[in-house]
């Protein structure tokens, strides 16, 4: 069994305080009906911001309603997105996934969810063909339900391991976990500054490959634990191959460990 570490209780605090003085306050941020977050988010995994915000884009203009996506061939909708990483299985799962919510929503209005423990909540959507830990905490914590879990993507997972918050083994669903549980005074709104505030850190200073320690505002207190970078791979729908198949200018944007890039796209930090 994994062992998470413990952490001391103001390490949280620290974090925040050094992150809001280094990367400011999240001071806009544009909240998407649930649904459509969850749709941006997994079509975002693993795809730069710039590539997978315009794809949403073109989904939401030619199918306007998600009953309308939801109808549509993974073949169609493949082709609507295909410069996002995965773009294949993506489509196959997305449209697995909305259809699976028509059965059960079938307006697709997701705030049901706002009246479940978030535990819950997590759990009915993470049910969803690919959706994962961070697909559904985004869906929840950065959509118009506002619920307070932390997002975790690769980035944020990364540096907490490096700073020693998690256990090195940790999954990043285990690490959602520990942050969220020790941030029951943290509103939903502080939790999303939190990730975007995290993610920076991950893309600029403690980077896949390369840390830049003398230049981050973590290292006085960053236990700098060895961290092995996970093989990459894809929540694949079932039947499918569970072997990354990145392709074209995505590949390369997984080569260079591109964010798993929800939400900051949408938002504006502007110094403390
Ligand atoms: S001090 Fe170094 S290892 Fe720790 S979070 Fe900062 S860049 Fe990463």
């Amino acid at each position: 069994m994994q062992q998470l570490l413990d952490f001391e209780a103001d390490d949280l605090a620290f974090i925040r305080q050094s992150l809001a003085r280094t990367f400011g306050r999240l001071t806009h941020f544009e909240r998407r009906e649930p649904v459509w977050r969850m749709t941006r988010s997994l079509i975002g995994c693993r795809t730069q911001d710039e590539v997978a915000e315009p794809a949403l884009e073109r989904l939401m203009a030619r199918w306007p309603h998600p009953r309308l996506l939801a109808a549509a061939s993974s073949a169609d909708v493949e082709h609507v997105i295909g410069d996002v990483t995965f773009a294949e299985d993506k489509s196959v799962n997305l449209v697995a996934a909305l259809r699976w919510i028509g059965r059960e929503r079938p307006d697709y209005d997701l705030s049901f969810l706002r009246s479940r423990p978030v535990y819950e909540a997590l759990a009915w959507l993470e049910r969803l063909p690919g959706v994962g830990p961070k697909v559904a905490a985004a869906t929840l914590n950065a959509s118009t339900l506002r619920m307070p879990v932390f997002i975790v993507d690769c980035h944020v997972h990364r540096v907490l391991i490096r700073f020693g918050y998690v256990g090195r083994r940790a999954t990043a669903k285990q690490a959602r976990d520990v942050v969220t549980a020790a941030a029951t005074s943290l509103s939903a709104d502080d939790l999303l500054e939190l990730f975007v505030q995290m993610k920076a850190l991950g893309q600029d200073v403690c980077q896949h490959s390369t840390t830049n320690c003398a230049a981050c505002p973590l290292t006085s207190r960053c236990r700098k634990i060895a961290w092995t970078p996970p093989a990459q791979g894809f929540k694949s729908p079932p039947g499918r191959s569970t072997q990354a198949r990145p392709r074209g200018s995505a590949s390369r944007a997984l080569e260079r460990s591109a964010a798993a890039g929800d939400p900051s796209n949408l938002i504006r930090l502007t110094p403390a």
